[in-house]
């Protein structure tokens, strides 16, 4: 990416959570691929949360007591918690209204602006496919955090569209581009894998915004299939108790050799991020990553790869590559849900 920038392509930013806010710093870093790229504002999802919220301030608390009186109680608290939650959001909506000099636009605004050229997707991955779609649909290019969707089907339709619309249509995975990976990357060339396994622990993370753990822990099986190939499921199981917060996903896959890897996704109060590897080669075990250094701007080498791909820099190839390691994956995910029933 030596070349000057011709012109800027503008970006909004859609949610600001803890990837929306990182992405929204390096859009105004001086790094050289932000240099393309313009930051014209945020969309944040508080209005939508809440109409949301507002589904629920309706029963007039004279008509719960009729109904009957505990009932009315706990939609009466309900009630209360909510208007006081929405008061809440309403101020917050007011600070929103700038982050840092960055102007909050509406999602209408975006989409029907000459300026913005560019949306990253951050919000939740529930909202990504739906996003996805008008943005292209709007003839804007689209950057999207993991997962771009939580189904195999409609990724494969927004490709279509992307393809159709000449946009490019990007998924970031960061995980690809740590130090760790980089590491098992060299260590795994030439060997012959016996056996592995992954698992993957962390706090409890919520399915009704993440999506199912096969997709929302889908950099875990991009590691899995950009280490060792494509895979085919052997099995899987999700034990959840809903009470506690907690799910463990067992996923049992194959190598196109036919060799066994097992992915693990433990989520549970208590527990902290953690991965644990082992990998059994006929040449010897590998159990862990040592610590091989700060994974440093990640995002930012995700964006530079983004920036490459709109100056039309990354051969057509790679691009039928990551496409179709991408849709492998999610493919994977989907059987697996499927799987658990
Ligand atoms: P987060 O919960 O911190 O942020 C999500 C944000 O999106 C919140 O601010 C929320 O208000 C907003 N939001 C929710 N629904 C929305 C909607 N319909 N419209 C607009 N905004 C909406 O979560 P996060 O960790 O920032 O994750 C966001 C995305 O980034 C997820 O897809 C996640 O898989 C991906 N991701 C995150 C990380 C990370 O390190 N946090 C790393 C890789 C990928």
């Amino acid at each position: 990416m030596n070349t000057k920038p011709e012109k800027k392509f503008g970006v909004v930013v859609v949610g600001v959570g803890r990837a929306g806010s990182v992405r929204m710093r390096d859009l105004r870093s001086p790094h050289a691929s932000s240099a393309f790229l313009n930051l014209i504002g945020f969309v944040s999802s508080l209005s939508g949360a809440l109409r949301w919220m507002g589904a629920f301030c309706w029963p007039p608390p004279l008509l719960c007591y009729i109904l009957h009186q505990r009932t009315a109680l706990l939609l009466q608290s309900l009630h209360e918690v909510t208007v006081q939650n929405a008061k809440v959001l309403r101020s917050s909506k007011r600070e929103l209204k700038c982050i840092d000099e960055v102007q909050q636009i509406s999602l209408e605004d975006a989409l029907s602006s000459q300026e913005v050229d560019v949306a990253y997707i951050c919000s939740e991955n529930t909202s990504h496919e739906d996003y996805i779609r008008q943005f292209l649909n709007a003839g804007k290019h689209v950057l999207v955090e993991y997962p771009m969707t939580l189904s195999w089907t409609a990724a494969q339709d927004l490709w279509e569209l992307a393809e159709q619309k000449g946009k490019v249509l990007h998924e970031e995975h960061i995980e690809l581009l740590m130090e760790e990976f980089a590491f098992l990357k060299k260590e795994v060339v030439g060997k012959d894998l016996l056996k592995g396994s992954l698992l993957f622990t962390a706090g409890p993370l919520e399915k009704e915004r993440f999506g199912f753990p096969a997709f929302s822990g889908i950099s875990r099986l991009t590691w899995l299939v950009s280490l060792f190939g494509e895979l085919s499921l052997v099995s899987a199981t999700l034990e959840e108790r809903k009470e506690d917060h907690y799910l463990k996903m067992t996923v049992c896959l194959e190598t196109e050799n036919k060799r066994p890897l097992t992915w693990i996704e433990e989520k549970g109060p208590g527990l902290k991020r953690n991965r644990h590897l082992s990998f059994h080669f006929k040449s010897g075990s590998l159990e862990n990553v040592p610590n091989v250094g700060d994974n440093k701007n990640i995002f930012l080498k995700d964006q530079t790869i983004f920036v490459q791909k709109l100056l039309g820099q990354i051969s057509e190839a790679e691009l039928a590559a990551e496409k179709k390691r991408i849709l492998h994956c999610l493919w994977l995910a989907e059987e697996i849900q499927k799987c658990c029933g």
